[in-house]
């Protein structure tokens, strides 16, 4: 994920704006670099509850871009954090080792307490808490 924010950065470097936007503080360009390791960091650890995040990241780092510059920027971090998302889903383990944290089930169990088993990555559910994914589904798309 580290990478993914650093190869992010790096096709977008030549494109950002010189200076400072607020006097003092960080640089432009470790304002996008910042933005985009939050991004792939939220991504990680809170996936099911990050719902557009080629958006949240590029609205975040547009000002530091011209004009000209808008649409390619869109379209490298809409690539990457693609790629990212797809790597996830398809590694169940893969938050896991990145973070160090250990992943549960998103549902709370009967007597209230968080559902401990190992989520499915699809969803992040549990198998025995599938159907709650389900209902999630329906809600959305109503
Ligand atoms: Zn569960």
């Amino acid at each position: 994920m580290y990478q993914i924010s650093r190869s992010i950065y790096r096709e977008l470097e030549a494109e950002i704006t010189e200076g400072r936007m607020w006097g003092d503080g960080p640089t432009n360009h470790e304002r996008v670099l910042r933005a985009c390791e939050a991004a792939l960091h939220r991504l990680t650890t809170d996936r099911h509850y990050f719902a557009r995040p080629s958006r949240t990241l590029f609205n975040d780092i547009r000002s530091y871009f011209p004009m000209s510059a808008q649409l390619h920027v869109y379209r490298v971090v809409d690539r990457y954090l693609g790629f990212a998302a797809e790597y996830l889903a398809t590694r169940p383990t893969a938050a896991m080792e990145l973070t160090g944290q250990k992943l549960d089930c998103r549902a709370t169990t009967r007597k209230g307490t968080p559902c401990q088993r190992m989520p499915l990555p699809r969803n992040g559910y549990c198998p025995s808490h599938q159907h709650l994914a389900e209902t999630e589904e329906v809600v959305l798309a109503a």
